[in-house]
């Protein structure tokens, strides 16, 4: 009941995402005008606008002129919705999943971005890392935003950690293009990149956050090698292995520690 709970809450999110996703690499506005087909500009009623199920009920044709809905769309709802899920197996249903969700559902539309645009907008980059930075305070509930301060040392001992974790991970990247960009005359890791990182840092914490930046690196490797002369888009691969490592969290601090023990 509670994974269904968010596997809808995870769709109504992605049908959101989809929003952002066509509208802010246009910069036009998020909420107005109200959904329309790009084609033939009619307005979508409420039943056009089920995720998942209106694409599948109007077989990925637009109810007036028929022409095709990216499939994208339902892909898009589909994953936000696997995601929901697969943090709230983890965490249960509380505050710490429904931010942390939002972080992955913020770094998906990030990596579709990415795959269209080969840039992704800040605005969206910004706002992962915000929530990324605040989540700790989400492991108590809402108290802290109610205005509870009983923990206060606590929730200052874990903001720093997370702040430190983030800056530490966006000064490397940052290096780390420089030092590329210097060896290959080419900006190899942008500035969205760098934000990616801190991110990561600040969700993932170390050592973790080294193991996804590994993994990243080498799920990127196979279409580097088949695609040389376009750019490959890096951001889907460091959200794809955040996500990895945060879901088996577990499982890779226990190699570590076998690693180092
Ligand atoms: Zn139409």
């Amino acid at each position: 009941m509670g994974l269904l709970f968010a596997f809808f809450t995870g769709l109504v999110i992605g049908s959101f995402l989809n929003v952002l996703i066509v509208r802010i690499p246009k910069g036009e506005n998020v909420a107005f005008p109200p959904s329309h087909c790009p084609k033939c500009d009619n307005p979508l009623r409420w039943w056009h606008n089920i995720p998942l199920v209106s694409w599948i009920m109007l077989r990925g044709k637009c109810a007036y002129c028929q022409s095709p809905i990216s499939k994208l769309y339902p892909i898009v709802e589909l994953f936000t919705g696997l995601i929901f899920v697969s943090v709230a197996m983890k965490t249960g249903l509380n505050a710490h999943w429904f931010v942390a969700s939002l972080i992955f559902a913020l770094l998906l539309a990030l990596s579709v971005i990415d795959l269209k645009y080969y840039a992704v907008p800040d605005s969206l980059n910004f706002t992962a890392l915000i929530l990324a930075l605040l989540l700790p305070l989400f492991d108590f509930g809402w108290d802290w935003f109610v205005g509870d301060l009983e923990n206060f040392d606590t929730y200052r001992h874990a903001l720093i950690l997370s702040f430190k974790n983030a800056a530490i991970m966006g000064l490397a990247f940052f290096i780390l293009g420089q030092l590329v960009k210097f060896a290959i005359k080419k900006d190899a890791l942008g500035e969205a990149d760098i934000i990616i990182a801190a991110t990561m840092g600040a969700l993932l914490g170390f050592p973790l956050v080294l193991i996804a930046i590994y993994i990243a690196a080498l799920l990127a490797i196979v279409p580097a090698l088949f695609a040389r002369k376009h750019m490959v888009p890096f951001v889907p691969f460091l959200a794809l292995a955040t996500w990895i490592v945060y879901i088996f969290a577990p499982t890779f601090r226990h190699w570590w520690s076998m690693l180092y023990a």
